[in-house]
């Protein structure tokens, strides 16, 4: 069956709905969009035996998407194929390096030229990708780049798909070692790292957009990885800013994968301007939806928070921070704040990060101090911003200002 792109949660940001994938996107048929059902039909259509969605499914898997490549299927097959797929293979528009060649930044452009942000990311043992689930975002978090931008448009699942099979074909040619080659000449001091593994390993929805305001394409992906690349739920990690009813319907998907809130603030007056759709969704039914993820998957959840100096960096944030994990019994992940362009603050100071550290330690809480990856390539996951395409899209309303207010009362508490 294909995938159906109007299943639309009411938390999609206030544009999704009125903004259809493309204006062309009826003409245009991603094999990636087709689910093995979808495939099936297709080729029940083209009146071939069933044992045909087998082999085109098999193909698809591989990262081959041109039929005339899929050299057990008889040519007119081929053709016919051919004619019905339409030019949706995303281009490989750029490909920077960081962190000494360990991280690379993969922007791709899709058939009606927009962009997005891929990040592939090797360790010894494991090759994570860093997956966008739209282009742009607009929950208008503001710390955030992509939040800054504003939404574009939503991804579609074949385009989500897509992102792991090019960082797949990144890591199985040699692009890899080619791009680190280019860039040391610019900027010496890159090579690629000894040992990584060939395929990706683990995928984490920490890229551009909210996965939960694109549940559709989020939950297909999920099955995608699961069913057909065979990733066990485990290496899956989705991050939202806690769109409750989303992860209410992701709990009930069946495939228990990571759940990581990014919650950022542990009182409702700060988290309102912190992660705008705070107001739909405070903090007690976010947490009631996190513990009801792990009562029904069996999985622990982590908190995410960015660490923003003298904004969430306090003894008594840390304190809220370690009660909410306790109760939820989640891991939290403490990310220092990346510099980020046209956000006026600050990472904390190291002093301030040990400290907070400390308190949540103190406070009884389990948490891990992590570094984001790509700094020097502002190729952080989760702070991606294609800016050139994107420019000024949509945000929620109660974002604009957030920053000023947030500010405001840092200086006036009263205020
Ligand atoms: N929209 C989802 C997933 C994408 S963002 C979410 O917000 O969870 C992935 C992570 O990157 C989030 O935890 C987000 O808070 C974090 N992030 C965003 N901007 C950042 C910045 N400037 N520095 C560090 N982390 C940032
Ligand atoms: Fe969107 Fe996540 Fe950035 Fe917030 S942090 S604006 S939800 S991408």
């Amino acid at each position: 069956m294909s995938r159906d792109p109007a299943e639309t949660p009411d938390t999609a940001g206030p544009d999704a709905a009125a903004d259809p994938a493309s204006p062309d996107d009826v003409a245009v048929l991603d094999p990636y969009d087709l689910d093995h059902d979808g495939i099936a039909a297709l080729l029940e259509e083209l009146d071939q035996p069933s044992y045909r969605a087998d082999q085109v499914a098999e193909w698809l898997d591989r990262g081959v998407d041109d039929p005339h490549q899929m050299t057990n299927l008889p040519t007119d097959l081929r053709a016919s194929l051919a004619a019905r797929f339409g030019p949706t293979r995303p281009r490989l528009v750029a490909h920077s390096v960081a962190d000494a060649g360990r991280t690379h930044k993969l922007l791709l452009e899709y058939h009606d030229g927009v962009a997005i942000e891929t990040v592939l990311m090797l360790y010894p043992d494991r090759a994570t990708v860093c997956i966008s689930t739209q282009a742009g975002c607009a929950m208008g978090c503001p710390f955030c780049a992509t939040g800054q931008a504003g939404f574009r448009r939503q991804l579609t699942a074949g385009e989500v798909i897509r992102q792991v099979m090019v960082a797949h074909a990144v890591l199985a040619s040699g692009q890899l070692s080619a791009a680190v080659e280019v860039q040391a000449e610019e900027s010496g001091d890159l090579r690629l790292p000894d040992g990584h593994p060939e395929r990706v390993t683990n995928v984490v929805f920490m890229g551009m957009g909210e996965p939960m305001a694109n549940l559709p394409a989020t939950l297909a992906t999920i099955d995608y990885l699961h069913e057909r690349l065979g990733l066990s739920a485990r290496s899956i990690t989705v991050s939202t800013v806690g769109l409750v009813p989303a992860i209410r319907r992701l709990a009930q998907h069946g495939k228990p994968v990571t759940l990581a809130v990014s919650l950022h603030a542990s009182d409702d007056e700060l988290r309102d301007d912190l992660v705008p759709p705070n107001r739909q969704h405070p903090l007690a039914s976010v947490e009631a939806a996190m513990e009801d993820y792990r009562a029904t998957t069996n999985r622990r959840v982590s908190i995410e928070w960015c660490l923003i100096g003298d904004v969430n960096d306090s003894d008594e944030q840390a304190r809220g921070l370690a009660a909410i994990a306790r109760r939820t019994r989640s891991h939290v992940n403490v990310i220092p704040m990346n510099p980020t362009p046209g956000v006026r603050w600050k990472e904390p100071s190291a002093a301030a990060v040990a400290r907070f550290m400390s308190t949540l330690d103190e406070a009884g809480a389990n948490a891990t101090l992590r570094d984001t990856r790509g700094r020097d390539a502002d190729a952080a996951c989760g702070q991606l911003l294609a800016s050139y395409t994107l420019g000024q899209g949509r945000r929620l309303p109660v974002a604009v200002g957030a920053a000023e207010r947030i500010d405001a009362r840092r200086q006036d508490p009263e205020s």
